[in-house]
């Protein structure tokens, strides 16, 4: 057992398995992101000349189509600014919400009124709900940590396919260094790996499986960006991105409303991040989330301290959500308190493309030097 550890910048601990200390006591993340990660990252001027000339190149491209990119709403803070944003800067959105079962109410009102006020078209992909509990079901009974997989793989294979199927090239992401520069790879693993979620599907499913999205690695990696010409663009690493700002805007401009955490737009996401992780892996997903906001500067490290140290989960909320999501998947309170018992497992324990992938990024590196 290593010995407990917190980093002097940042307040990533020893909680990632895999994390690594300087001389200083600086851990491996706040590193990469200054050696990887501030170089791809223009706050400043200098992104916003980038961004101009790559509006440009998408609306020339798009003149003669009824769209520019296609987005993906899911109510949240990022996705919802990035439409804000791009509408501003001329662009032609068709927005995309797959509805996996968890939205909660806040989150379907900020859709519509997002739409609404900015006069965007809004197409709602509808997952089978059956489906979606019968694959999240399974994820909870292989014990691994990447319990938003299945809700997240069902996100991005709905909106690529749907991208595809229109000939819309251009993908806007709600991706940003500002808030997400730094997740450890220990907490989780690539929801786009599709043998992983059939392969713990196999094991634990009990039912076909007949219009669940699906996004194979090869489509994802291969057809859809070099034969289709798919490009995905993060335009919040091009701009200053202040969250409570943005949510600032948005409350002013199309009554937005703020749902208490990141991710909590939806309620199995909050019942996972908030109870499931920390309770059974000892991962606290706010201490990535807040180590981020510290090296992007939106936050002291003395303030992020104070803010890990408040409550979690308040009980009567954690009672009634667990309740909610263990009935919605067919699971009884003893199967789950097992579930939380057994051991833990990882993405190893299952079929993945773990080795494929780190093949691929070895060839890609060797490639670039
Ligand atoms: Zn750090």
């Amino acid at each position: 057992m290593k010995e407990y550890q917190v980093c002097n910048r940042c307040i990533m601990d020893t909680s990632d398995s895999e994390i690594t200390f300087d001389e200083y006591g600086v851990c491996n993340h706040c590193r990469n992101f200054d050696e990887n990660i501030r170089p791809r990252w223009f706050p400043n001027e200098q992104g916003q000349q980038m961004l101009l000339s790559i509006v440009e190149k998408i609306k020339q491209e798009n003149k003669n189509n009824d769209y520019d990119c296609i987005i993906g709403l899911s109510g949240g803070v990022d996705s919802s600014f990035l439409a804000y944003k791009a509408v501003q800067m001329g662009l032609r959105l068709l927005a995309v919400h797959v509805d996996a079962g968890w939205n909660s109410e806040i989150a379907v009102r900020n859709i519509e009124n997002i739409c609404k006020k900015l006069n965007i078209d809004l197409y709602t992909h509808v997952v089978d709900w059956e489906e979606v509990a019968e694959v999240q079901r399974a994820f909870l009974l292989s014990g691994v940590a990447n319990q938003d997989t299945p809700q997240d793989h069902a996100f991005f294979a709905g909106l690529y396919n749907y991208a595809v199927k229109n000939n819309v090239k251009y993908v806007l992401s709600g991706l940003n260094f500002a808030t997400e520069g730094i997740l450890p790879a220990s907490w989780g693993y690539m929801a786009m790996d599709l043998k992983q979620v059939e392969g713990i599907y196999d094991r634990f499913g009990r039912k076909p499986l007949k219009t669940f999205p699906k996004v194979s690695l090869f489509k994802y990696l291969v057809y859809y960006p070099y034969i289709k010409g798919m490009k995905v663009i993060a335009p919040l690493n091009y701009m200053p991105y202040d969250k409570d700002e943005a949510i600032k805007i948005m409350a002013k401009e199309f009554s937005w409303q703020y749902y208490g955490g990141k991710h909590f737009e939806s309620r199995f996401t909050k019942f996972f991040q908030a109870y499931y992780l920390p309770a059974k892996f000892g991962y606290d997903k706010r201490r990535a989330h807040l180590s981020s906001l510290i090296v992007s500067g939106q936050l002291t490290r003395q303030e992020a301290l104070i803010e890990i140290e408040k409550e979690l989960y308040p009980i009567e909320q954690l009672q009634e959500d667990k309740e909610y999501v263990l009935k919605k998947l067919d699971l009884t309170t003893q199967e789950f308190d097992e579930i939380m018992k057994s051991p833990n497992k990882t993405f190893r324990d299952y079929p993945s493309n773990h080795y494929l992938l780190e093949k691929l990024r070895t060839i890609r590196g060797l490639l670039k030097k």
